[in-house]
């Protein structure tokens, strides 16, 4: 059985058991439990603060866990970060009080900085060559200079709200971020199988939540034009309709080409055009 660890409670939990459930994996931590065995795939899940999945994967207590690259990078354990999975997007960014001068890092030498990620922040200030005082601090990083206890902070941010609350003004980002797979080192062969498995799975949802299926009519005449725009997974279905001269065309397009894809496909003859999601996607 291949055991998960993923984050017990917080901003991972529902994304990654909704990536679980879109794999065709149901698990239920019903009652706060610590592990679950999931049903329909050998798999168990550990529930756990984020910041201990690392250490239990690099340890072999769990093989895999689901958690934000920004822990996997402060806490630099052995461990292999196998796929992005899309979720759990922040950055990791230093912001210093609204009214204060910034000109660039230079501008943080000698600053007392709060941060939750010294290793992170460590590595980024020395790269740039700047000597600072960092303070670690484990939450409510945002307060710090209000408070006195530091000048400025390097902190997790997704909208900018909370430095905005706070009087703080985002300067520079550290790291960018997202819920990653790790998985340990050298699993063994029985191990690894099962994670290719899922792994499989893992990237078939990716791929569809990246792609939607497209119907439409079209009279024949404009059939090679539309064929041109919608290339389709091989090339498109094209059946036809029930009124002489006219066709239905289905294919696959990326979303990120969506709409252009659509406008052109109205400018070439292309009526009655449906866009639907794609559950999974197998090359
Ligand atoms: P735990 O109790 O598990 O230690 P936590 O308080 O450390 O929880 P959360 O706030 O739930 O953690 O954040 C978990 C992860 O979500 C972060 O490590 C980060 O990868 C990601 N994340 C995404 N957006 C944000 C954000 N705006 N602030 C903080 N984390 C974010
Ligand atoms: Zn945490």
């Amino acid at each position: 059985m291949l055991k998960l660890a993923i984050q017990k409670s917080g901003r991972l939990y529902e994304d990654s058991i909704g990536l679980l459930k879109s794999c065709s994996i149901g698990v239920s931590n019903g009652g706060g439990r610590l592990r679950a065995v999931a049903d329909s795939f050998p798999l168990e899940v550990f529930f756990l603060r984020d910041d201990d999945i690392p250490q239990y994967v690099e340890d072999g207590v769990a093989d895999c866990g689901i958690v934000g690259e920004n822990v996997v990078f402060e806490k630099n354990k052995h461990v292999e970060v196998i796929e992005p999975l899309g979720f759990g997007r922040c950055r990791l960014s230093l912001a210093v009080p609204k009214s204060a001068k910034y000109n660039g890092v230079h501008s943080l030498e000698g600053a007392r900085i709060a941060t939750s990620y010294p290793q992170i922040l460590g590595d980024f200030l020395r790269k740039n060559g700047v000597q600072a005082d960092l303070h670690e601090i484990s939450g409510s990083v945002e307060i710090a200079p209000s408070i006195g206890l530091a000048d400025c902070i390097c902190d997790l941010v997704s909208t900018g709200s909370t430095l905005i609350s706070n009087g703080l003004r985002e300067v520079e980002t550290v790291l960018e971020s997202q819920a990653v797979l790790v998985s340990s080192q050298n699993l063994p062969s029985e191990k690894q199988a099962l994670l290719d498995k899922l792994l499989f799975r893992i990237r078939a949802v990716k791929k569809s939540k990246n792609h939607k299926y497209i119907l439409l009519n079209a009279p024949n005449d404009c059939l090679p034009d539309i064929i041109r725009i919608l290339p389709g997974m091989k090339s498109p279905t094209v059946l036809p309709l029930a009124e002489v001269g006219w066709s239905s065309v289905h294919s696959v397009v990326q979303e990120d080409r969506f709409w252009d894809i659509i406008e052109d496909l109205k400018a070439n003859g292309a009526q009655g055009i449906l866009v639907v999601p794609i559950e999974k996607m197998i090359l």
